[in-house]
Formats: C-alpha cells, structure tokens, sequence
C-alpha cells in the first residue's frame, strides 16, 4: 500500500487493508480536523502556530468568490482561465497524458513554472508577467481577454484594476524594473526573504533592496527568481521559492502575500 493514494484504483477494496478511520480528531487550539493516527502537533504545533485572520479580498472579488449571482457563477465556472489572465508565470509539465475517458489532463513527471523578462523582445506579443507593464490600461485588457475563451470583459477590467492597485508582488516588479540601469543588470528575488505580507504588519515593512536586487553577473542561489527587461530564455522558478504559489495563481493570493513567516506563539498567553 506503500503511497497507494497517488494510484487510487476504485477496483480495489481498501478496507482490507486497514481502515485509516475518519477525520474526527478535532485539535483543541486550531480545531484542524484530523485522522487519529496523525500526531497532536503535526497541525499547529500544539498551538504555537496560529494563522491570521483570513483577510477577505477588496470588491468584487469578494462578491465574485463568495456570493451566487449570475456573474459570480460564471466567474467561478470558468475560475482557472480567469486567473490565466492574470498569471505571471507559465505552466509546464514534463509530460502531459491526455486521458481520452477524462476530462482532465493528467500530469506525470514534474510540474513546473517559468517566468520570462519584464518586457518582451520587439515585435513579440506581451505573455504573463510581461502583461502588466504594457503600460496602457485598454491595451493591457485587451490582451488580457485573447487568453480565454469565457471570460467577460467588464469582470478581466475590475480585476486588472484590484492587483494593479492591491498586489504588492506587481508593486515591487515595477519599483525593480525603474531601478534597472540596462539591460545587462537583473533583478533578482531573493527566495529567503519575504517579499510581502506578514511581517509588513507585524514588523517593519521590508524595503525592496532586502527582497529584491539588481545586479549584473551570473552569481545567485539557483532557488532565486532572476529577471532580465528584455530576454528570449524562460527561466525555471523553483517550487521552493515562497513567491511561487503567488506569481501563478494571483486571483487566490490577490494581494501577492506568501503566507509563510507566520511566527511561533506560546501558546498559554497567545503572545
Ligand atoms: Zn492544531
């Protein structure tokens, strides 16, 4: 049975295996529902971490997220090609199978991102990243709205206005990007430090010379995001990097916070 849940096989009677229970083990500090094998710490370390207050997204993502009009629903329905207009980085797989029975794609291998340049080589159509620094707010929707074929048009314009104006990862991109001297320099994002978020409210708020550099020359951890203004190489963003999840899917990280750098609390005076 050794990782028999990544082959799940419906012909198969699992419970003659060993029936894992079900998830009715209620940690007392976080209320995380858990199997009874599963340690007592393994959710919030026995309470010394504790997440913060979910912060609802601005309008209309609220409304589009959480509510049941007729546009909410169209939103959600087509929600993976709402934020592939949105996405900073690009997809890819080592090998896709298509299932002819499913109507997914299955993914075997490794799955990875990819970020491009700031800005793309002359006569080259913006993509991903590049998108947000097209610089004209109808151009950009524009090119937006030839991503998918279900998206509106009034619901890709209110979004591009919220992370133009809320996403702090969009921010800095931009800050970095008018501190570029040539095209020879790059600006890297440190994958150690936290780029946005947690501790702008519970510390100082990071200056972008501690997340981001610009530098020319080939020295840097491979586990850093590396961006040229102008360059024709995609660059592999390592699923190590705590901005990955917020550069692919940023209608889910609206704000372009990580969610990591939560720090450990005692968990008796909940300071
Ligand atoms: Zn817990």
């Amino acid at each position: 049975m050794f990782r028999a849940a990544f082959d799940y096989d419906p012909s198969i009677d699992y419970n003659v295996h060993g029936y894992i229970g079900m998830m009715d083990v209620i940690c007392s500090h976080c209320e995380a529902a858990k199997f009874s094998g599963e340690t007592a710490g393994m959710c919030c370390v026995n309470g010394k971490v504790k997440l913060p207050e979910f912060e609802p997204p601005p309008e209309p993502l609220q409304s589009l997220i959480f509510e049941t009009s007729p546009e909410s629903k169209h939103f959600l329905n087509h929600i993976q090609e709402n934020n592939s207009s949105f996405q900073m980085t690009s997809f890819g797989a080592t090998k896709i199978i298509r299932d002819q029975f499913m109507p997914t794609f299955k993914i075997q291998g490794q799955i990875y991102h990819l970020a491009g340049s700031l800005l793309p080589l002359p006569d080259a159509n913006h993509q991903f990243l590049q998108i947000y620094f097209i610089g004209d707010k109808n151009r950009e929707l524009n090119q937006r709205c030839t991503i998918g074929s279900h998206t509106k048009r009034e619901i890709l314009c209110e979004l591009q206005d919220l992370l133009h104006q809320h996403n702090e990862l969009v921010q800095l991109f931009k800050t970095a990007m008018d501190r570029l001297p040539s095209d020879n320099h790059r600006i890297v994002i440190r994958a150690d430090k936290t780029p946005t978020g947690e501790h702008s409210r519970r510390f100082n708020a990071p200056t972008i010379d501690e997340v981001a550099i610009v530098i020319v020359g080939d020295h840097f951890q491979s586990q850093n995001i590396i961006l040229h203004r102008r360059n024709e190489q995609l660059q592999r963003v390592s699923e190590l990097h705590r901005c990955y999840d917020a550069l692919q899917y940023p209608t889910l990280h609206w704000n372009g916070h990580d969610g990591y750098s939560i720090p450990m609390i005692n968990p008796s005076t909940g300071t």
